[in-house]
């Protein structure tokens, strides 16, 4: 049993050091900082505090393999092979993977076990990219042709979130893997393990050394110094909307180093009078509480039509009542723990601002039991469209629940936030699916389903919730730079 692997004993967890130029590093400084489980509060195990320096030896070792190593020089299928290689010992070592983010993130361990079989699906999809990446053949009107050639952007910096560990990791690395850059690679600092044992299979698949590092460390001293680094080509980032500013002001001041951002949601889902009732509340509810709110994508507003509007109401209730909270290792439970004291005491801190701001409490708003990050499944209703629990992002089992009356008024409620990443809508009147999705400024929209990701779909926000796609081979090309070549076509004087 995978939950066996980790009944508090520590040496369990296998890499705990840098992955530097292919080899587990200490610290240059030897500092280490602990890795909490959010089910107790007790630590995990000590992990390697990267910070500037551990970033620069990194940056030197991708540097290197950039400029002459053979990854970016490999025929793509070469690449492709190796990539598929690694998504095999994903396979082969997903129980343990999947336990690491369990026990590290508080992810429900038989979903975090689909999430690994998922990123191994993920990186066989850009091992098949890998060799069609090509430029095209250009008609210039003069007596020129012309070509252009795609060529891996180089080193870049990936800044990983907390709330999908693997997901978020395989996300930013398989297909600029794939487009032949190298890279340094920053897990959060909640949930560091994954990350390294990844590093270990990449090793072990046959990625060059140097290709792929990874630091683990804190936000404001090894992310910020992948952000200003003077020798990283790009740097892509997924988290909050105010560390993505920082990013951004970052790149700016030091060597205008190419950024993509994948922020913050507060996700609609309207929901028409002509829907399966039942099945809305499941869909909404899982919106809200899928990763116990920890996802960006959340549909932590939701829009419910007047005339089905109290039945809904009921029917939720009922529900959210009846979600297990509890052990993500407990095959019954439905909702682990928040990942760590910080984020579980900013979810109580907003339905405590919710509560003053007047909005009602439904149901929910407590912690569950005395131990671990636990917060009972929650509804707000009698909200404003301007309070702060219906405009911030909360990241927590927290749905803010309000009624409208014209598809017109739910489209101008659901636009009311700088946000753009996601929306949901529920009908079976085609009509209205089509001007709905049309009208909501996000970058996903759901019909009849929500969190419908695919390794060939782009994902990424729109307004505040930041630019440059995840996934498809939009996510590709965000790692490669356009060159163009032009020759004459006769050996002709040029002028
Ligand atoms: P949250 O606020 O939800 O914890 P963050 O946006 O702070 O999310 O974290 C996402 C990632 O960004 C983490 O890997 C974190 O270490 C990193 N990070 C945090 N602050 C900075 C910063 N100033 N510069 C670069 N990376 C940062």
């Amino acid at each position: 049993m995978a939950s066996d692997l980790f009944n508090g004993r520590l040496e369990d967890v296998k890499f705990t050091q840098l992955f530097v130029n292919g080899s587990f590093v200490d610290s240059l400084s030897g500092k280490t900082f602990q890795t909490i489980d959010p089910r107790t509060g007790d630590v995990i195990a000590a992990v390697a505090e990267g910070t500037k320096e551990d970033v620069d030896a990194a940056v030197q070792a991708a540097r290197h393999a950039f400029d002459s190593g053979p990854w970016p020089r490999f025929p793509g299928s070469e690449r492709g092979r190796i990539l598929m290689k690694l998504a095999d010992l994903i396979d082969q070592n997903a129980e343990e993977l999947a336990a690491l983010d369990a026990i590290d993130a508080g992810k429900l361990y038989r979903w975090s076990k689909t999430e690994i079989s998922s990123v191994a699906n993920m990186l066989r999809y850009y091992a098949g990219a890998a060799d069609k990446i090509h430029g095209e053949v250009l008609k210039m009107s003069r007596e020129f042709h012309a070509y252009t050639l795609l060529e891996p952007i180089g080193v870049v910096g990936h800044i990983i979130p907390w709330n999908f560990p693997s997901t978020m990791f395989f996300a930013k690395v398989s297909p600029s893997l794939a487009a032949g850059c190298t890279m340094v690679v920053k897990p959060a600092e909640q949930t560091p393990l994954s990350a390294l044992f990844y590093a270990h299979l990449a090793k072990l698949a046959g990625i060059p050394d140097g290709v792929l590092n990874v630091i683990t460390g804190f936000g404001p001293t090894a992310g910020a110094a992948i952000s200003s680094h003077m020798d990283i080509d790009k740097v892509s980032f997924t988290g909050s909307t105010q560390v993505g500013r920082e990013v951004m002001q970052a790149a700016a001041k030091s060597n205008l180093k190419q950024v993509s951002l994948e922020l913050g949601g507060k996700s609609p889902i309207i929901i028409f009078d002509d829907a399966d009732v039942d099945k809305a509340v499941e869909l909404a509810l899982i919106g809200v509480l899928y990763n116990k709110g920890e996802i960006c994508a959340a549909g932590s507003r939701v829009f419910v039509q007047e005339g089905i509007y109290d039945e809904f109401e009921k029917k939720l209730v009922q529900k959210a009542k009846a979600w297990a909270v509890g052990d993500p290792f407990d095959p019954n439970v439905q909702q682990g723990p928040q990942v760590d004291k910080k984020q579980f005491e900013k979810i109580l801190s907003y339905i405590e601002h919710g509560k003053r701001e007047g909005a009602t409490l439904l149901t929910g708003g407590k912690a569950v039991g005395n131990r671990g990050y636990y917060i009972e499944p929650t509804v707000f209703i009698n909200v404003e469209e301007d309070m702060v629990i219906a405009q911030d992002e909360i990241f927590g089992p927290v749905m803010v629940l309000m009624k409208f009356k014209t598809m017109e008024e739910a489209i101008k409620s659901a636009n009311n936030t700088k946000y753009g990443l996601a929306a949901g809508i529920v009908t079976k009147n085609i009509d209205i699916a089509n001007t709905v999705s049309r009208s909501i400024r996000a970058g996903t929209i759901w019909i009849n389903c929500y969190f419908a990701f695919g390794d060939d779909v782009p994902f990424g926000g729109y307004k505040m919730s930041g630019f440059g796609k995840e996934h498809g081979m939009e996510a590709v090309h965000k790692y490669l730079q356009v060159k163009s070549v032009v020759t004459p076509i006769y050996n002709s004087p040029w002028l």
